[in-house]
């Protein structure tokens, strides 16, 4: 028998209904960035991700405005169909939040605690404990969310402290990585202590750069088999942060390590948030874990071909998929795995085409002005004239209607 991955020995957590660890699928997440208080208009996002494919919302519940948000912004949801789990991001004042709202409590999915920010020394342990507690009386998970940038004061002098005395002193980075690994894994043993069981813990240590996300997260993942949530903060913007999140994650991912993914991108100014849940989900795509959407070969042109059709049909047939998408999730079963390939010449043409679904070879530079259609594996049309983007098209729409069945 093939020994088992990371993330099939990971304990299984339950969160509102979607399981992370114990080898379920990898869980796409986000987080919105309104202001929770602002109920409209975090409904509005949290729907938006929901909609966009983000199984878990994380809203910041940062002050008591917020506290009483919540249960109205979950109601409303519920009345709009949404019932994507809510989980409470929680620093500081958690532990009173929790406390004093208990309907915010009851709400949430799971509790988010950063144990960089709850007091420090007596103060950290009653105010954990405070936490904790809460989650345990109510059978809610917890994250324990560690963060570079909040790392606990007190932990990480101990261990540069430790790491002086040593006779081949480790670089500061190293220590760091200590340090977070450290702090999650011991706040998760303290939160059995109290009395959370193994399946309400799920474990994260987020840092900004790659190599550094990747030695931490190996370790962890050594050490302890609670679920791990992976994500590469303050990621950044545009193609930096795209590229960054998608090398850490995939890094990771493919070594069997991680159970629920984000990826922390800064949008642009009224960019669309849901940016973030369509990257978890190519990357997923991507390494082969989930598939969420028909995918579609285009190769990048060269020489050989010095028309933009093959271009613009692999841009149009994309933009056809988009719109369809919906509807063809909720009608046809399997179509999410459904390949399309649009091609160039008839150098890779005819080989990729046959090994998609459906694809077609466009004529070259100096080839007959003529594009063969395949259908699982073989041609079955020669394709012309002005409307050849139309026609495919309504082959690629009778292939999915044919193809995948009614649900
Ligand atoms: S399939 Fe043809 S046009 Fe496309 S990249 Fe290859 S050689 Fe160039």
């Amino acid at each position: 028998m093939d020994e088992l991955t990371a993330r099939q020995k990971t304990y299984p957590v339950n969160v509102g209904g979607v399981m992370i660890g114990g080898g379920h699928d990898v869980v796409v997440q986000s987080m919105t960035d309104t202001d929770t208080a602002d109920v409209a208009a975090t409904v509005a996002q949290s729907k938006l991700l929901a909609d966009a494919g983000s199984e878990i919302v994380r809203l910041t519940v940062n002050n008591s405005a917020a506290a009483k948000a919540v249960p109205e912004v979950s109601r409303r949801l519920a009345d709009l169909g949404c019932n994507v789990p809510l989980v409470g991001d929680f620093h500081f004042i958690g532990h009173r939040l929790l406390r004093d709202f208990p309907e915010l409590a009851a709400t949430l999915a799971k509790f988010r605690i950063n144990p960089g920010n709850v007091g420090r020394g007596v103060r950290h342990d009653e105010n954990f404990a405070t936490f904790i507690d809460i989650a345990k009386d109510l059978g809610k998970p917890v994250r324990i969310g560690v963060n570079a940038g909040s790392l606990d004061p007190d932990l990480m002098a101990l261990k540069m402290d430790e790491n002086s005395r040593i006779s081949e002193p480790l670089d500061s980075e190293q220590v760091e990585n200590q340090a977070l690994v450290e702090s999650a894994l011991k706040s998760a043993e303290a939160a059995l202590d109290i009395g959370l069981t193994p399946n309400q813990i799920i474990i994260s240590c987020k840092v900004s750069r790659f190599p550094q996300m990747v030695s931490v997260y190996r370790e962890l993942s050594e050490r302890s088999d609670f679920p791990l949530h992976l994500g590469l903060t303050e990621a950044g913007m545009g193609q930096k942060g795209i590229v960054a999140t998608t090398a850490a994650l995939s890094t990771l991912l493919e070594q069997g390590i991680g159970d629920t993914i984000r990826a922390s991108l800064t949008p642009e100014v009224g960019g669309d948030r849901s940016t973030e849940v369509r990257l978890c989900q190519d990357i997923l795509q991507a390494i082969g874990l989930r598939r969420f959407r028909p995918a579609v070969t285009a190769c990048p042109g060269c020489g050989r071909t010095t028309s933009t059709l093959f271009r613009e049909l692999a841009q149009d047939i994309q933009a056809h998929i988009d719109e369809k998408l919906p509807e063809w999730q909720s009608r046809h079963k399997g179509s999410e795995s459904l390949q399309v390939a649009v091609m160039g010449c008839v150098v890779n043409g005819p080989g990729e085409s046959r090994a998609a679904n459906i694809g077609i070879s466009l004529p070259g530079a100096g080839e007959e002005p003529r594009a063969p259609v395949f259908v699982d594996g073989e041609r079955v049309k020669l394709l012309a004239g002005p409307n050849i983007a139309s026609e495919f098209i309504e082959m690629v729409e009778n292939y999915v209607e044919t193809t995948y069945g009614d649900r």
